[in-house]
């Protein structure tokens, strides 16, 4: 394929975890309650009812600003986005457009910078849950106004990424981010939705709308530049317009023509008061900022030895993962130990279980006696590879999953092993006896097999030996 100048830019929606909505008293994360029964006449958008700023919100928006490198605006406001659609009872949304909270941040990413254009806070819609079918095809549409005012956080970048899977590790490292600030609960249902835009060869722009899952991100970007060239390559324009990703196909189609930020008439919300920002109160929250994953990164790659690259893959797994390699080194001293099983194989079992950490039955205290008995010899690498996955799978004791199997081999059972193979392999035995070296190999190659590798070689030919010394 021809080289493609590829532009991607994405907008993420995080719903932010205050205790109450965006601009009413309502919880914001309303648990299994009966749909629609968590709203009141601000999130309905009665007739005359009036909204209040959740201040929490705005502190969320300044503390991820100032964690992406943004100027912190002095006077914000809100603005109303008019446009009519089911999920929307007011017929326009709240939100920031002239001045939001933060501007011209960015987030580095090895020698690439992706600039943050900006940081707003609004209120989510409604939830719609489409009945037979997706938002191209259903019959009908339930319509969940628990979910409406549910404050956001909309985090805009530049058109700064240069391949669908950088825009996926942005994704995880924003995540990150994100859990570190404590602003967002990653395990809460579609918390984190991301538009994509993405044009190709100075084209107009293709926006995909409300994809969820960094996996899905890849892979729709990934099938809009196959169908963009393909569209090149046959001379046809690819149209300005907003998509929608089906997960389940893979592919993208078309929702409508893309509007114009000028086509929602924004214009100010005379309900609510202009927001002034002052430099003590940004101070304020800048004194509260926690350890972020960057610097959590090099304090572990410098308090424990290890390989920055390493550092990275436990951090930005998220902070349970990072929680969970500093309680485990605490238990054993052997951070290079640990730091190896848990990204080249705890990881991978999680993954495959479609599973985090914070949810799965696995536990410091009894991940180390893992790493403990690899590192004391009592099994080898080889079965403790296969152990994980037994032990992600049953939350187990890896100890007592290992004497469960006998493969816990004390000197006196290999001692028995090596025994019954010499009476079992009378010619072999015989050979060996009359010297023969190839005689022992095979007796080793028998033993290995039987102690399923738990004893080593050398081990074993000193018990033949010994052994064969005796008998005769
Ligand atoms: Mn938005």
């Amino acid at each position: 394929m021809a080289e493609h100048k590829i532009m991607i830019g994405i907008e993420t929606h995080v719903q932010l975890n205050t205790k109450s909505k965006m601009f009413c008293s309502d919880r914001s994360e309303p648990g299994d309650a009966e749909p629609n029964s968590n709203t009141c006449p601000v999130c309905l958008g009665f007739p005359g009812s009036k909204p209040r700023i959740n201040r929490k919100a705005v502190e969320y928006g300044i503390l991820i600003g100032i964690a992406l490198n943004c100027r912190i605006n002095s006077n914000v406001f809100f603005s109303r986005k008019a446009y009519f659609y089911p999920d929307l009872s007011k017929n326009f949304q709240i939100t920031q457009y002239e001045i939001p909270i933060a501007e011209e941040g960015y987030v580095q990413m090895g020698d690439d910078r992706i600039g943050i254009t900006r940081v707003h806070v609004e209120e989510d819609p409604a939830r719609l849950i489409y009945q037979n079918g997706d938002i191209t095809s259903a019959e009908s549409v339930l319509i969940d106004y628990n979910r409406a005012g549910v404050p956001l956080a909309e985090i805009v970048t530049e058109p700064d990424f240069k391949s669908p899977k950088q825009v996926r590790n942005f994704l995880e490292r924003l995540s990150s981010v994100l859990e570190y600030l404590g602003v967002y609960d990653p395990a809460r249902e579609m918390s984190l939705r991301v538009d994509a835009n993405i044009s190709m060869d100075g084209g107009e722009r293709v926006e995909i709308k409300n994809i969820t899952g960094f996996e899905s991100v890849e892979k729709a970007l990934n099938y809009e530049i196959v169908r963009q060239s393909g569209m090149r390559r046959m001379a046809a324009t690819v149209q300005r317009e907003t998509r929608h990703f089906n997960a389940e196909l893979k592919t993208t189609s078309a929702l409508r023509k893309k509007e114009y930020e000028e086509d929602y008439g924004y214009i100010f919300d005379p309900d609510l008061p202009m927001v002034t920002l002052s430099e003590a109160h940004v101070s304020s929250i800048k004194a509260k900022m926690p350890e972020l994953p960057e610097q959590r990164a090099e304090r572990l790659s410098k308090e424990y030895g290890m390989d920055i690259s390493r550092a990275c893959v436990i951090v930005y797994n998220g902070k349970p993962m990072a929680d969970f390699f500093e309680t485990s080194v605490k238990l054993y001293n052997n951070p290079d130990g640990i730091s190896n099983w848990i990204v080249n194989y705890l990881m991978k079992s999680l993954n495959w279980r479609g599973e985090r950490i914070s949810n799965s039955k696995v536990r410091p205290n009894t991940f180390v006696e893992l790493v403990e008995m690899v590192d004391k010899n009592e099994i080898t690498e080889r079965y403790a590879k296969e152990l994980v996955k037994s032990y992600v799978d049953t939350g187990t004791s890896p100890r007592k999953l290992a004497e469960g199997e006998k493969v816990v081999l004390t000197e006196k059972d290999i001692v028995k092993i090596v025994s019954d193979i010499i009476v079992n392999n009378k010619k072999a035995s015989d050979e060996l006896k009359a010297g023969k070296k190839e005689a022992m190999q095979f007796l080793i190659g028998e033993a290995l097999k039987q102690t399923k590798r738990q004893a080593n070689p050398n081990e074993i030919r000193e018990i033949l030996t010994k052994l064969i010394g005796k008998s005769t």
